[in-house]
Formats: C-alpha cells, structure tokens, sequence
C-alpha cells in the first residue's frame, strides 16, 4: 500500500504528533508481536530519566538489560559518537579502518585476553564464541570432526538464533522452533558434580553466566566459578562466560568472574559495550584459541565497524579507572539493604549483586508484570521476568537518592 492510500501515512514529525494510545495501537497493527512492552511510549532519555510522549518522567531501573550502564546518552558517549559520525561510520572488513585496532587493544587491557573477535549483538557473540570452541576443539584438542560437545546450564539465556534456542531450557523460547543443533549438554546451574559428569574428553567448552540474569539473577554458590574452571582446566576444555549482562561494571567489578578471582579461556561482552547507541560485541580469548581461525571462516559486514569501535573504546575508557564499578558496589549495598527491608512485606526473597537484583515477589500481591505495571504508575520502570519475580538493573550513574526513591515506590506498591 502506498503513503498516498494510508490513512495512517508517515509523515516528518508525525510521531510528535501522536499519543501513546495511538502508538501502541499503531505498533500492534504493524509490528510482530514476540514482545509485550509494558505501556509506556519513550520518545526522549537523558542519565538515568526517561520521558513519554505526554512528558511524563520515569527512573529507569532496567536501564536496556545492561545495555544502558552508563545511562542515556551519556555525553562521553555521544560525543564520541557525534565525532565518528563526521568522519567515517563504516568499511567493512574488506578494508582496516582505524579504530578497530585501539578497541581490541582496550579490550585486552580490560580483559586481560589479548584476541578480540569484534561482532554486533550478543546472540552472534555467543554464535561465535561456540564456534570458535568447536574449531579449537577439531584443530588443537583433537576431538573427533563432529563429536564435539559443549556443556551449558538449565535456565540458560545466551540470545535468540535458532541454534542457541536449541540448548534453552525455557519451552516459550524453543517449542516450535526445531529442529536443532546437536552438540549441547544442558546440566542444572550451580551444581558442580552434575557439571563434572557431563564433561569428557569430546567437551570443547563448558558456556555459562556467572550470573544467570533472565532467569531472575541466580547467584552461584561461592566456588562454582572456580570449580568450573577446575573441571574445564582438568578435562582440557575451554571455560566461556557469557558476561553479555554480567559484566562491565554491573555487579561492582568490571567482569562478574572476578568476584571469584576466575580466568575464563573466553569471555563474551555485548549490551553495555556499545554504550547504549549501537550493536556492539565482542568474543575475547588468547591468541592461541583466537588463531584457530582463518581468513573466510567466520566474519560479519558490520562487526568492528569504526561507529562502533569509537564507542567501545569509550565504553571501556569510562571503566578505566574503576570509577562505575565501585559505585555500583557501593550502591549494591543501598540496594542490598533496601531490599533486605522488604522481605516479609511483600518480598520473599531477592538475590542482589553490585546495582542488579532478582526480587522474587509475593504470589498474592500480582504477576510481576502486575508490580511492573504499577510501579509504572509510580513512574519508576522495571521488568519482570519469571511468574513473580522482578529484576531491578538501574543505570551505573543513579544517585543514591534516586536509588532510595525507586526502593520507596517499590514498596508503596507491595506495601
Ligand atoms: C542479552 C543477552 C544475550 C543476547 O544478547 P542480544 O544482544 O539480545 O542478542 C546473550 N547472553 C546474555 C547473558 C544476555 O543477557
């Protein structure tokens, strides 16, 4: 149907136009429906305020799944951006371009793995991670073509794509998208003989989150990172942490491994890494794993673009100093002790590590969706994420105050 014919014709400036019902009902019409965003119409954001098309402020406590950990448009950020847009956006890897090299080199620092596989989303950083865990499994360790295996936990989520839905253990993200990859062991989280009688001499990688995040933030027990990294170093397998959520400064250090002092062979960033304004990830290793591939073997026309490299630069640039970090330790403890004064009124139980927490709600008081709905109300936005159970991720920058206000309306509306 052409503009002319449409009732609804975009127009320039159109949306400015509109109220939220009209955009909701508008998204409905036009959009597929595998979200169902709580109803609220964002049209600008600045630090850790959002506003709707009718002006009204909301706190994020999401802050994009961790995608947001420096806030909107944090100026750092946007300057960068603004400066690269003016003089190059993007080659190719047919070409170099003269970003790519200081981004990697940001990262080794950061991570101490000095490799850096640049690619756009997190999914595809788990794609890639697994298949460079399969290629070193073939040309180093000596796996049998074909035979390879990689261990994952129950609960899992590493992204969308149709192979790592295979190894999801949520049926809403699997039924109906079969057949799948095989090659995936999936063993309960957090229980280190269950993970020790899966690996054997096929295990390529053992692929997990420190932190589970979308399963409601799930807190290993102390020692399960380093009794991963004990079975993967014992059985000659690579240990890959999915640190798409978890790291960057999140849970008050710059990766969550670090909570156990941990050296994983593989470390997946994404989300935080492009600072909020473009797709960037990232899969770090050694250069021995790293040079397992070749020229033609893996790539992607936009990963490493100098857009997003000038960005992730500047991302790792503000986690320098260990500035966010610390803060999002210390306020993890506002958090912590916040929540902490919640249990028995309303809350059963939470899980908080560093500004993140999984806060598992009285059945009684609604869905989590119904206290997400209502802390909408009180102008304060969070997700839910299984039955009753909220997850708070506010931006690195919130103030304490700030922080303070959002626990207050939490329990106004559980209270
Ligand atoms: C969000 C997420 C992903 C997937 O990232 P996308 O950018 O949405 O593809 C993978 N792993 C973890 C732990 C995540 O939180």
């Amino acid at each position: 149907m052409s503009n002319a014919t449409h009732p609804a014709a975009h127009a320039p400036g159109r949306d400015t136009l509109r109220g939220s019902a009209e955009l909701i009902e508008a998204e409905e019409a036009t959009l597929a429906h595998n979200y169902h965003p709580l109803p609220v119409v964002v049209a600008r954001a600045e630090g850790v305020w959002v506003e709707d098309v009718e002006g009204r402020r909301y706190l994020d406590m999401l802050a994009g799944y961790s995608a947001l950990n420096f806030g909107h448009r944090h100026p750092v950020l946007i300057e960068t951006a603004h400066r690269q847009l003016d003089r190059l956006t993007l080659t190719s890897r047919a070409f170099r371009n003269d970003r790519l090299a200081g981004f990697a080199e940001d990262l080794a620092r950061l991570t101490g793995l000095e490799a850096t596989l640049p690619m756009n989303t997190g999914a595809e950083a788990v794609e890639s991670g697994i298949k460079l865990a399969r290629k070193w499994a073939y040309d180093v360790k000596g796996v049998p073509r074909d035979q390879a295996t990689i261990v994952v936990a129950a609960d899992n989520f590493h992204g969308r794509t149709t192979t790592i839905v295979g190894f999801s253990s949520d049926p809403l993200a699997r039924e109906g998208f079969g057949p799948f990859t095989p090659g995936f062991r999936v063993v309960p989280y957090n229980d280190l003989p269950a993970l020790e009688a899966a690996v054997d001499e096929t295990t390529a990688a053992v692929l997990i989150e420190p932190i589970q995040g979308e399963a409601g933030v799930i807190i290993p027990d102390d020692g399960y990172l380093t009794g991963v990294r004990d079975v993967t170093r014992r059985w000659g397998a690579l240990f890959v942490a999915d640190e798409i959520q978890s790291g960057l400064g999140r849970t008050g250090t710059t990766l969550a491994v670090e909570h156990e002092s941990v050296r994983p062979d593989v470390v997946l960033l994404g989300k935080a890494l492009g600072g909020g304004i473009v797709p960037v990830s990232a899969v770090l290793a050694g250069r021995e794993v790293m040079n397992v591939l070749h020229p033609g073997e893996h790539g992607s026309t936009f990963g490493g673009n100098p857009l997003a490299a000038a960005v992730g630069s500047a991302v790792v640039g503000l986690l320098a100093d260990g500035h966010y970090q610390r803060r999002a330790a210390e306020l993890g403890e506002v958090l912590d002790a916040g929540l902490a004064a919640l249990v028995g009124q309303g809350v059963l139980r939470y899980r908080c590590r560093g500004l993140w927490a999984g806060v598992d709600l009285d059945p009684a008081l609604g869905t989590g969706r119904e206290v997400s709905e209502r802390l909408l109300g009180e102008g304060v936005l969070v997700k839910d994420t299984h039955g009753s159970t909220i997850r708070l991720a506010p931006p690195l920058t919130i103030t304490r105050e700030e922080l303070e206000w959002a626990l207050a309306a939490l329990a106004k509306v559980i209270g």
